[in-house]
């Protein structure tokens, strides 16, 4: 007992120094937030404190996957429009449901999976596009062929099952691929011409109300290697 005494009183001292020095400079939110300084690769983005948000994991309730690549990566998903999206590992058949209700404005699902160890085209995903109330867009992509279970036009409530997870389109590997758009009036008119306008949307930072602490976003599997539960909500 003697011999652990030491290091037992030595990490309870340091974690009281370095809660009592980082809580000096730390919002309400780093305080709640152990994950804050974990793989946060978008430090100066605002995500929406995880019990706030209003979106739900894209799979089932009591399932468990991991994050294959995060946001503002080094990868696909580098500063830009699709930044703030994630790629899900999952097997190829897996139910994914809607994050947030809303009405489908674009349904692709005509392409065959890939051959392991093959990449295909990035026109060549198949897709469900999921209009929210408030115009920003959740995009599905590289779902298995014939993979979407709702139909252009259809109003799908958050939680319901959309399609089928797959491995079509730029993907290596059977993975679920999705983010959110801004709104259409919130994106930028790249166009210098006049009379003439081309949008250019980026994705927004996402959170999830239904799982383990996520504030800052979810945390890849080299992270978080338990992954993410989804939980009733
Ligand atoms: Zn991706």
């Amino acid at each position: 007992m003697k011999r652990t005494l030491l290091p037992t009183t030595l990490v309870v001292l340091l974690s009281v120094f370095n809660y009592s020095c980082s809580s000096d400079e730390a919002d309400d939110k780093e305080i709640i937030c152990s994950d804050s300084q974990l793989g946060v690769n978008c430090p100066d983005t605002n995500y929406i404190n995880n019990s706030d948000s209003q979106y739900v994991l894209p799979w089932e309730i009591g399932k468990t996957f991991k994050v294959g690549q995060g946001n503002c990566t080094d990868g696909s998903h580098s500063l830009g429009q699709v930044q703030y999206a994630y790629d899900i590992d999952m097997p190829i058949g897996t139910n994914i449901v809607a994050i947030r209700s809303g009405v489908v404005v674009k349904v692709i699902e005509n392409f065959k999976d890939l051959e392991i160890g093959t990449v295909g085209a990035i026109d060549e995903a198949n897709v469900v596009h999921i209009e929210h109330e408030d115009g920003t867009e959740a995009q599905y992509i590289h779902l298995t062929y014939n993979g979407a279970l709702i139909n252009e036009g259809d109003d799908v409530n958050q939680g319901e099952i959309i399609g089928l997870s797959g491995n079509t389109g730029k993907s290596t590997g059977p993975h679920l691929h999705f983010h959110v758009m801004q709104a259409l009036n919130e994106c930028e008119d790249t166009d210098p011409r006049e009379n003439y306008t081309w949008y250019s949307c980026n994705s927004i930072p996402l959170t999830f109300k239904n799982t383990s602490e996520n504030c800052y976003g979810l945390l890849e599997k080299n992270l978080r290697s338990e992954g993410y539960t989804a939980q009733s909500y």
